[in-house]
């Protein structure tokens, strides 16, 4: 597994095991784990397993890593029983709060969530 990876990118290291996490799920194209700092009762950061570092450096082919990210966000709020509303956030850029740069989305809910987001 993992064989696109970075050596210094902290999501690789997770990817690898060498940083510890909770993993919520796996399949050949993602994985998908709590992240450390919530911001509602669920709050799962789902991750490509080839690296690439956010939505705008993504290429044509990594199209698919995308689509199965949010799929698999889907997936974790079903399982979650969380579907009667969620929220599947890509922070593109330092600017939009962007501090990972390996491409991830966020799953949250379990919360009522407002609109606009801040
Ligand atoms: P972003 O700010 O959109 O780049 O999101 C990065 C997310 O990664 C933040 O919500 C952090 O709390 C989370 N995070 C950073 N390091 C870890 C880690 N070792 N395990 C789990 N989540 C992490």
């Amino acid at each position: 597994m993992a064989n696109d990876t970075d050596s210094s990118c902290i999501f690789c290291r997770i990817l690898r095991g060498e940083i510890p996490s909770k993993k919520v799920y796996e399949d050949e194209y993602v994985y998908a784990f709590e992240d450390i700092d919530p911001k509602a009762p669920t709050h799962v950061l789902v991750i490509p397993k080839k690296h690439f570092a956010g939505l705008k450096e993504a290429q044509a082919e990594d199209a698919e890593a995308i689509g199965r990210c949010h799929l698999a966000a889907a997936e974790i709020a079903r399982r979650r029983n969380i579907e009667h509303g969620y929220r599947t956030v890509l922070n593109v850029g330092p600017g939009a709060g962007q501090s990972v740069f390996h491409l991830h989305v966020h799953l949250l809910g379990g919360r009522s969530l407002s609109w606009p987001p801040g």
